[in-house]
């Protein structure tokens, strides 16, 4: 046994010669045990640069991102032999879409973690991690629009003593279907207050990126879809980050939903089940990941939110475009967040339902928790409702709005399309 240079990485390597039993004889053959890429056989190593049918350099690189990842896998009892078929093959599964890289990263990420929070140390810095959501897609439907809104009674009832909820709704053709769902475990953010408007953004963001074939998204580029995607360089300071992931825990919880009605009424769903217990938000939190040279955490989506398959089917989806959320002279609260993406909702809804134009300040300060809030705070309020329709306005959504007055205070918006 010998010290020399492993032919696929260059790093110092033990190595040596033997001897392989073939059918057409015997052949003398080599084997590495490098730090980096493992244990591996192979025919002639002197051959290397000519077993690869594309050689370049770059290729050589992802045959040692293979090993590394896959080291685990094959020591000196169950080596891989790296034959021109097998090289071949690892080059061909190299991703070549950014999706397919995000995929692998989050595969490579998975089969590294050993706990939750554990350090993860991404050393394939060809792998940029990077989401840029311009879609967003919100849920119109009274499943999605009840267990956002239930009142703290209701939800913990559900939470804690599995009390289902009943949701009457009319879908497509006037036909009526009542589901139910009941909460299932949530974690302590679940059991400090019910889901809300805000909780929702954050939902449609998750939803909305996934849909756009991420696998994952950073909590910076989060944030700045929930923002209007403005400013390439927006992070997060740590109270925004800790309101995001204070919801994501939230979107953790488990919902039981029995839709069976649905799948009934809706024949193309005939063969649905009927009965889906789920994340409300399936996906996980990977901690302390480094990516591009920068440690970060990713939320990476495990699968759709039932949720979103539901509606679907209900053909009860809205969709628009993140800069839509990009409106002037506005600090970026949750507050802010919560009633540009409930007021744009409310809009888009009218539109498409063709419903009475006008949307109370009431309605808008019950769904965004400032019913009880004082006077000065309901001003600042009303003032933001009426940037976001001027927005609207100039964006060519809208055509028109008025305030009106009832009994001599602000009452409510009325819209012309
Ligand atoms: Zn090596």
């Amino acid at each position: 046994m010998t010290t020399e240079k492993c032919p696929i990485c260059g790093k110092e390597a033990k190595h040596d010669w033997f001897e392989r039993n073939a059918e057409d004889g015997n052949r003398l053959e080599e084997w590495f045990d490098c730090p980096h890429c493992g244990f591996y056989e192979i025919p002639k190593s002197s051959m290397l640069p000519y077993v690869f049918s594309d050689k370049t350099e770059q290729n050589t690189y992802y045959v040692s991102c293979y090993l590394n990842e896959t080291k685990s896998e094959h020591d000196s009892n169950n080596p891989i032999r790296l034959s021109s078929e097998v090289l071949n093959t690892i080059v061909r599964q190299v991703p070549k879409t950014v999706e397919d890289k995000i995929e692998r990263l989050l595969q490579y990420i998975n089969h590294r973690t050993r706990f939750f929070g554990d350090d993860v140390e991404v050393q394939m810095e060809k792998f940029h991690f990077n989401t840029r959501v311009t879609k967003l897609i919100t849920l119109n439907d009274k499943l999605t629009k009840t267990l956002f809104s239930l009142p703290a009674d209701e939800y913990y009832d559900s939470l804690q003593n599995g009390t289902s909820i009943a949701v009457n709704e009319t879908v497509s053709r006037g036909k009526k279907i009542q589901s139910h769902f009941t909460l299932k475990s949530g974690g302590f953010a679940a059991l400090r207050r019910p889901l809300n408007e805000f909780d929702r953004a954050v939902f449609d963001t998750c939803n909305s990126a996934r849909a756009a074939n991420f696998r994952g998204i950073t909590p910076d580029s989060l944030f700045r879809a929930l923002v209007g995607g403005k400013n390439k360089n927006t992070r997060l300071s740590p109270d925004q980050s800790a309101t995001i992931f204070d919801s994501l825990e939230r979107l953790m919880t488990v919902i039981e939903i029995d839709f069976s009605q649905t799948c009934e009424k809706i024949p193309k769903y005939n063969s649905a089940p009927g009965k889906i217990t789920a994340q409300i938000l399936p996906c996980q939190i990977l901690e302390n990941v480094l990516v591009n040279g920068q440690i970060t955490t990713i939320i990476e989506f495990i699968d759709e939110s039932p949720l979103l398959k539901i509606a679907r089917a209900k053909k009860q989806l809205l969709t628009y475009p993140v800069s839509l959320l990009n409106i002037p002279k506005q600090n970026n609260t949750p507050l802010v967040i919560t009633i540009k993406s409930y007021v744009i909702r409310r809009v888009l809804e009218i539109i498409a339902h063709n419903m009475t134009p006008t949307i109370t300040f009431a309605d808008v300060f019950k769904h965004c928790e400032l019913s009880d809030a004082n006077r000065f705070q309901q001003r600042d309020a009303r003032k933001i409702i009426l940037d976001i329709m001027k927005h609207l306005q100039s964006n060519g959504i809208i055509k028109s709005f008025e305030t009106t007055k009832k009994d001599g205070s602000y009452y409510s918006v009325t819209i012309t399309f």
